[in-house]
């Protein structure tokens, strides 16, 4: 790809794939914040219609308008202060203006991003598959989020996600189309199963649909033969962490634990480890 050789180059593509994913988790916060808060407006207004009424006009609210500014005094972020994790460390967490702490998970997610797309480029080498792989992360990244602080997938990332596996594989980016459709299909059926299982059994609503949408997209973009070690895994996760958080914030467990979180936990493994995984189980346990 002409004058971008020196990406053939495992460590360069990597570090270029670190930066980059650091500037998208950048991005992913402003979704992380701002998507949820997008949504809620619409179903306000959404219900105003349908009671017949209007809601009182509000000024523009979407990923690019208002620009960022300080939750504090409303200092506006300038683009100096906009440097992912290098910012954020010069300013000592702290908003330049008023002092308001500004969260860690700023840095963090950038951090993760980053960590994440170096991953893929190391995994993939330097081509299309580490390219989409990049998107698949940042899409988990920013639903894992969103999950955790709202206990909401929203579909504006879920089913664009379903779709964006199947065309990934159109060229068998990672797994045949075969595999890709069945994945997307089989995901959510098991999923959807244990969801009215649980319903019937119990009355309760065990986990949100979106849930299903995310092991939908899952199966999309990995195929049908990682499905198993997804659920295996994100439930094994789920069980770990979800003990650890009940013990550590003293999270009550009546709060509903958002599982996608897990699910891209277990996806993230599976995309990078998939192949071996699924030898594996296809060769000793099945
Ligand atoms: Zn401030």
């Amino acid at each position: 790809m002409g004058n971008l050789h020196w990406l053939n180059d495992p460590t360069a593509f990597a570090l270029a794939a670190a930066v980059l994913g650091m500037l998208v988790g950048s991005f992913l916060n402003v979704v992380i914040h701002r998507l949820p808060k997008m949504m809620e407006r619409e179903w306000r207004a959404q219900c105003a219609a349908l009671a017949g009424t209007t809601v009182a006009a509000e000024p523009p609210f979407n990923l690019a308008t208002p620009r960022s500014a300080c939750p504090g005094c409303g200092h506006r972020i300038t683009a100096l202060e906009n440097i992912p994790v290098i910012s954020f460390a010069v300013l000592g967490g702290k908003c330049s203006a008023c002092k308001t702490k500004i969260s860690v998970r700023y840095p963090l997610v950038e951090i993760l991003t980053g960590a994440l797309f170096a991953g893929a480029a190391l995994t993939f080498g330097w081509g299309a598959a580490a390219l989409t792989a990049m998107v698949f992360l940042a899409a988990l990244v920013a639903l894992s989020c969103i999950d955790f602080d709202t206990q909401l997938l929203p579909d504006d990332i879920t089913l664009p996600l379903i779709w964006a596996g199947l065309v990934a594989n159109l060229w068998e980016t990672f797994v045949d189309l075969n595999s890709a459709v069945i994945g997307a299909i089989a995901g959510y059926l098991v999923l959807w199963t244990i969801y009215w299982l649980f319903k019937l059994v119990t009355g309760k609503e065990g986990m949100g649909l979106g849930d299903l949408k995310l092991l939908a997209a899952v199966g999309a973009w990995l195929g049908w033969k990682t499905l198993p070690f997804v659920v295996l895994a994100s439930s094994l996760v789920g069980a770990v962490l979800g003990v650890g958080l009940i013990i550590l914030a003293k999270r009550g467990r009546e709060v509903p634990m958002p599982f996608g979180p897990y699910l891209a936990i277990a996806a993230v493994i599976a995309l990078f480890f998939g192949n071996a995984i699924v030898d594996y189980y296809l060769t000793r346990v099945i």
